[in-house]
């Protein structure tokens, strides 16, 4: 054989941009394998987590209908009379299609009572016809008391707030930290270096309570009140691990998970995501946490029904992370439930 000569060596990398910028980085695949467009949700689906204060409701009807999307909940980011407002927004534009999540308030949380006033908001909420309350990520991580003191997720005081929400059947949803790179340095080892580099905010490293800490203390709430419904938003925040999720629903019959914006979690580990749907069909919610986009909306359909490979996920203007996903082709019976069953008997109460 002859040796490699010098000559080659150079011509080649005379002509490759070896300095080339990660951030500039575009591969185009060369893969050449068979794609679905799927421009309609093969059944009527309720898209169970979304944010959409900001948005017209005529425009999102609009593409619901365009996609097959029967239903959108609302999480609303507002408090007090906005929040009713925002209900009314979406009630009066079309009153069977739109249902809205309630946003825990803590605005007041120095205020004498606070935590009982917490109990009689929810029953507000109930009266006015919300379909749920959302805590978020802000508890465990930044929410202090007046003394300085950063809040448990599992602090005891709103026990009687998880309770009333047992009684009234009204579901909790929990988005409790965030993706386990979030907890990491942002150097050249975290996997979602680009998304963090672009929003450093977004990254907890080094946070207070651990992200295993955080779980441990959401975790014992689902066990204190075995009456009341949760959701975990996010797949539990645990996507990156569904064994962690597996436990979390086996141990916990009251808990339903949403995978509202893991899309590019799930399809990098098509096998054990397709495994975990077929067996937990009943406690899965769609939901996309995304805004409402035809395209959005296509690839979610995409990755659920399909057995393409190798595509882009949908995502926020920037990348989770530098890979790409595969569909997982479930079987009618299951897509029925996530896409809409199991929302419907959360919604029916
Ligand atoms: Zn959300």
């Amino acid at each position: 054989m002859e040796p490699i000569n010098d000559k080659f060596i150079e011509m080649v990398t005379a002509k490759a941009e070896v300095d080339l910028r990660i951030s500039d980085f575009a591969p185009v695949s060369m893969l050449n394998v068979p794609t679905h467009e799927i421009s309609r949700s093969k059944f009527p689906a309720i898209d169970y987590h979304n944010h959409l204060d900001a948005q017209n409701p005529g425009e999102v009807l609009q593409i619901m209908d365009d996609c097959g999307i029967e239903k959108c909940v609302n999480i609303t980011m507002q408090t007090g009379e906005k929040a009713f407002e925002i209900h009314r927004k979406f009630k009066d534009s079309s009153p069977d299609r739109f249902e809205t999540y309630a946003w825990f308030d803590w605005t007041d949380l120095d205020s004498e009572n606070f935590w009982q006033k917490s109990v009689e908001r929810l029953e507000k909420y109930v009266e006015a016809g919300f379909c749920g309350i959302k805590i978020w990520k802000d508890l465990g991580l930044t929410l202090r008391e007046k003394n300085g003191e950063l809040l448990r997720v599992d602090d005891e005081r709103l026990a009687p707030f998880f309770e009333k929400a047992g009684v009234l059947n009204f579901p909790v949803m929990f988005h409790i930290s965030d993706p386990d790179a979030f907890f990491l340095p942002i150097d050249r080892f975290n996997e979602r270096f680009e998304e963090l580099a672009a929003h450093p905010d977004w990254g907890f490293y080094p946070s207070h309570f651990s992200k295993d800490e955080l779980l441990m203390q959401r975790d014992s709430i689902f066990k204190r009140h075995p009456k009341t419904t949760f959701v975990c938003a996010h797949l539990a925040e645990k996507s990156e691990n569904l064994a962690y999720v597996t436990q979390l629903l086996d141990e916990n019959p009251n808990v339903f998970v949403d995978i509202g914006a893991r899309t590019a979690e799930l399809g990098r580990q098509p096998y054990t995501a397709r495994e975990f749907f077929l067996k937990y069909s009943d406690r899965i919610l769609f939901g996309t946490d995304l805004v409402p986009e035809i395209e959005m909306y296509r690839l979610h359909f995409r990755f659920l029904e399909t057995a393409d490979e190798y595509f882009d996920y949908p995502s926020h203007a920037s990348r989770q992370g530098r890979w790409q996903i595969y569909g997982i082709y479930l079987p009618d019976d299951v897509l029925q439930k996530v896409y809409r069953e199991n929302a419907l008997k959360l919604l029916k109460r």
